[in-house]
């Protein structure tokens, strides 16, 4: 099925030659975003959920009558300034042969306000944000919001989750009344698809299944290692499995940087990537990443929602994922758009039992491999029965406190 029998005009479906066809998600997506209905997609990390609402929202907002001051017509909400940078390219990719100039701004933290705030002057037809940087902007008069036709989540259960509710709550209630709600995701647990059904009624729910042949192929590994070794053993596998680029996922800011530090006077080029680096470090370290100027991104979870790095060959799991949603993330920036990857797993003796959850939520069962000379020797802890109602996360620094305190 080609992108023109989807209800696409000829300049859309003339940025899009690269492609030989849509993916699923963005077959079933189209014609019915077209419609104008509310629709919330799942559909799994890489299969191009980005331009299944791209597209029809620029096919929309070609039919518009564009009026100067220009008014927001639809408005893209993301959870990480590399995901607004990211999307807004793909917006201006689709762009490029259509009648009308379309003008796109985005908006994020982390760099100045005033080059965002002149953007803004004029007004805007898309607008790409995180939440925090559109309501300053909102509060600096530099935008409207009063007549947005299309509302997009992108990572939409990460946006309705606690980090953001009060943002969106304060972002929703800037919105007309009357207008299109988008939430794509690849995961919606289900406590968030309670509240999103809350918020957004009648949403029409589209759920892509990947068909085995155009599954992404990510084969998933756990090893087991001691706590202590996991850096040698990174350092090994880095040598011996071949991967031109891996991305390893830690669960702190400073092992990022212990890490990557470690790798580098080793000989392995690697930076680190994290919340705490300045703007200008974090766009580095991605574009230079993207562009294999170095072998070994290590990050915290900042890096697990939505990025699209093409042909990233492995992801590891250095620390393991707080939730089971996290690890579909993670696991998800390799294996897009069809193809393969290899996501590995450090299990120690404290994160074992997490893993078992974790593999639970997902109904896996990964057989447990042991590399020569990196045999475990720790000792898998009996099961505490105070965790015992603590699911799919780990002990917090109050937990732990609370264990001591019940231990004295
Ligand atoms: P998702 O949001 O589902 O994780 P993205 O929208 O980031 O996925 O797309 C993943 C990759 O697939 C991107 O590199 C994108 O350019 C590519 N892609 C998108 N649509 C198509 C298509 N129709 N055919 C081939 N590749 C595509
Ligand atoms: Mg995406």
């Amino acid at each position: 099925m080609p992108f023109s029998s989807l209800g696409l005009s000829a300049p859309l479906v003339s940025a899009l030659s690269q492609y030989v066809a849509p993916t699923p998600v963005q077959a079933a997506s189209i014609p019915v975003v077209l419609k104008g209905g509310d629709v919330l997609v799942t559909a799994q990390t890489g299969s191009g959920k980005t331009l299944a609402y791209v597209l029809p929202l620029i096919q929309q907002w070609l039919a518009t009558r564009i009026e100067k001051p220009r008014k927001v017509h639809t408005l893209i909400l993301v959870p990480t300034r590399e995901l607004a940078a990211q999307v807004t390219k793909e917006v201006l990719r689709c762009s490029v042969h259509l009648p009308e100039r379309i003008k796109v701004v985005s908006a994020f933290g982390g760099v100045s306000i005033n080059p965002q705030m002149m953007a803004l002057r004029g007004g805007a037809d898309f607008v790409i944000a995180t939440p925090g940087r559109l309501l300053d902007l909102v509060d600096h008069n530099a935008l409207h919001l009063n007549h947005v036709a299309a509302l997009v989540l992108d990572e939409a259960d990460r946006l309705l989750d606690l980090g953001f509710a009060d943002e969106l709550a304060r972002v929703l209630a800037l919105l007309p009344k009357h207008r299109q709600n988008l939430l794509f995701s690849a995961t919606f647990p289900e406590s968030v698809q309670e509240l999103a059904n809350q918020i957004f009624h009648e949403t029409t729910r589209i759920e892509v299944e990947s068909a085995p042949t155009e599954m992404p192929v990510i084969e998933q590994r756990a090893i087991e290692v001691d706590t202590a070794q996991r850096t040698p053993l990174l350092r090994h596998l880095i040598k011996t499995e071949g991967w031109s680029r891996v991305l390893v996922f830690v669960a702190k800011q400073y092992t990022a940087e212990h890490v990557a530090d470690k790798l580098r006077r080793h000989g392995i080029s690697a930076v680190a990537f994290h919340g705490e680096l300045s703007q200008g470090a974090r766009w580095q370290a991605l574009a230079d990443f993207k562009d294999s100027q170095f072998q070994v991104l290590v990050a915290t979870d900042l890096a697990c929602r939505g990025l699209d790095i093409v042909q990233l060959p492995a992801v590891v799991n250095y620390d393991l994922p707080r939730s089971a949603v996290d690890y579909t993330h993670r696991i998800g920036r390799t294996g897009r758009a069809g193809e393969s990857g290899v996501a590995v797993s450090f299990i120690t003796a404290e994160s074992h039992a997490h893993f078992c959850l974790i593999e639970k939520r997902h109904h896996l069962s990964l057989p447990r491999e042991q590399i020569p000379g990196f045999e475990p020797k720790d000792v898998v802890p009996a099961p505490s029965p105070s965790n015992g109602g603590i699911k799919g996360r780990r002990k917090s620094k109050k937990d732990k406190l609370r264990e001591a305190a019940a231990r004295l």
